[in-house]
C-alpha cells in the first residue's frame, strides 16, 4: 500500500480579497506566491499563500468570492487549520494579535503524551475561520518565508501544523486515513485522535475530534473547502487513488491544475480530500522572485485576458505595516 506525505495544502473560502490578501501576506507574514483564478470558474479569484517557493506543506489556498455568504464550522468539515512556529516564537505573535486588536485564545499547552508539547494560540481570520499557531520543536526542519516585512526568520510561520476534522463519528473517517491513505494512530487524549504520516512532524497530522450531536458544518466563507494530501509524484497518486476506488469512494480522474496534478474525493464523513502532486509547483510559470506579482491564467483562459482582468476586484500587496490597521480586527 501506498502513503500520502502529510499535508499538502489547505483550501478555504474567504469574502473580501484585498482583506484576505491583508490577513495572510500581511498580518501572517506568508508568501502570496500565486494569483490566479478559480479554475472551475475563472470570473473568480485563487489565492495562494506559502513560504519562499510555496512548497507542498505550507500551502494555504482561497477563494475569495466578494459578498460570500459566512458558513459555519461543523462536523463533515476540517474544522481547524493549524500552522507551525518555533517554540520561542509565541510570544510574538502574542504581541502581534495583540497590537492588531484581535481576540484569541491561549497560550495553552497541549502534550500529546511524553515531551511532544505543543504551545497553541487559537484565533480566527475576518471571516471566521478558525486558526491555531502552533509553537512545536519539529518546526525547525520547516522551511520559512523570510521577506515578510516586520517578521524575522525565528518568528515567521514554518508551513501548516496539523488540520482538525470535525466528525459526528469519526470512525468511518479514521478508517480512510489509515487504511486507504496509510497515516498512523498516534494517540487519543480529550476525544481528539491525533493521526501521521511520513516522519511525523509538523505537516504530517491530521487530528479527528469526534463531536457527535454537534450541527454539520455549512459551507461558505469561514470555512475549510477541502485540504490536500502530497503524494510524490504521477505514480504514486495513481496508486493511491485505486486504492481509494477500491474502497468504494470513487475519486474523480488526475485533474491537471498547472502548479499540481489533483484527484478529488469525499471520504465517508463528508469531508473534501484531493492528492496533490510534489511538482510541478509554482515556479513553472514564473520566476521564484516575482512570485504573486502579477495575475497568471491557466492557458486555457489566457485569451480572455483582459475580459477577466476587467471582471477581478483590484488588489494591491499589503504594504509593510507598523501600526495597528483597523481591517486587521476581527469581528465575531
Ligand atoms: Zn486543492
Amino acid at each position: 500500500m501506498k502513503s500520502v506525505h502529510g499535508i499538502h495544502h489547505v483550501t478555504a473560502i474567504a469574502s473580501d480579497p484585498q482583506r484576505n490578501l491583508a490577513f495572510y501576506a500581511g498580518f501572517l507574514g506568508l508568501r502570496f506566491v500565486k494569483r490566479t483564478v478559480n479554475f472551475d470558474d475563472p470570473q473568480t479569484y485563487h489565492f495562494y499563500f506559502g513560504d519562499e517557493v510555496g512548497a507542498p506543506g505550507s500551502i494555504l489556498t482561497f477563494f475569495p468570492w466578494p459578498g460570500a455568504r459566512r458558513g459555519r464550522q461543523g462536523t463533515g468539515q476540517v474544522a481547524v487549520t493549524s500552522l507551525a512556529v518555533l517554540p520561542g516564537a509565541i510570544s510574538f505573535w502574542i504581541e502581534r494579535l495583540v497590537r492588531y486588536g484581535m481576540k484569541f485564545v491561549g497560550p495553552n499547552t497541549r502534550r500529546h503524551g511524553g515531551s511532544d508539547a505543543e504551545h497553541v494560540i487559537e484565533f480566527k481570520d475576518d471571516d471566521g475561520l478558525l486558526l491555531e499557531i502552533v509553537g512545536h520543536e519539529g518546526a525547525e526542519a520547516r522551511s520559512a518565508w523570510r521577506g515578510a516585512p516586520g517578521i524575522s526568520a525565528e518568528h515567521a510561520i514554518r508551513g501548516l501544523h496539523a488540520v482538525t476534522i470535525w466528525a459526528d463519528a469519526g470512525a468511518s473517517t479514521e478508517r480512510v486515513l489509515v487504511d486507504t491513505l496509510g497515516f498512523r494512530p498516534l494517540r487519543e487524549q480529550d476525544g481528539i485522535r491525533r493521526f501521521a504520516s511520513g516522519d511525523g512532524g509538523p505537516g504530517t497530522l491530521v487530528d479527528v475530534r469526534s463531536i457527535g450531536g454537534f450541527p454539520a458544518g455549512v459551507s461558505g466563507a469561514g470555512t475549510v473547502h477541502h485540504v490536500a494530501w502530497r503524494v510524490p509524484d504521477d505514480d504514486v497518486q495513481l496508486e493511491v487513488r485505486s486504492q481509494v476506488a477500491a474502497a468504494m469512494l470513487q475519486p474523480t480522474p488526475v485533474i491537471d491544475r498547472d502548479y499540481f496534478h489533483s484527484v478529488y474525493f469525499r471520504e465517508p464523513g463528508g469531508v473534501l480530500f484531493e492528492l496533490a502532486t510534489d511538482s510541478p509547483g509554482f515556479a513553472i510559470d514564473e520566476p521564484v522572485e516575482r512570485l504573486g506579482e502579477r495575475l497568471m491564467l491557466p492557458s486555457q483562459y489566457e485569451r480572455m485576458r483582459t475580459r477577466i482582468e476587467a471582471t477581478l476586484p483590484p488588489i494591491h500587496l499589503p504594504a509593510p505595516v507598523s501600526a495597528p490597521n483597523q481591517a486587521m480586527t476581527i469581528d465575531d
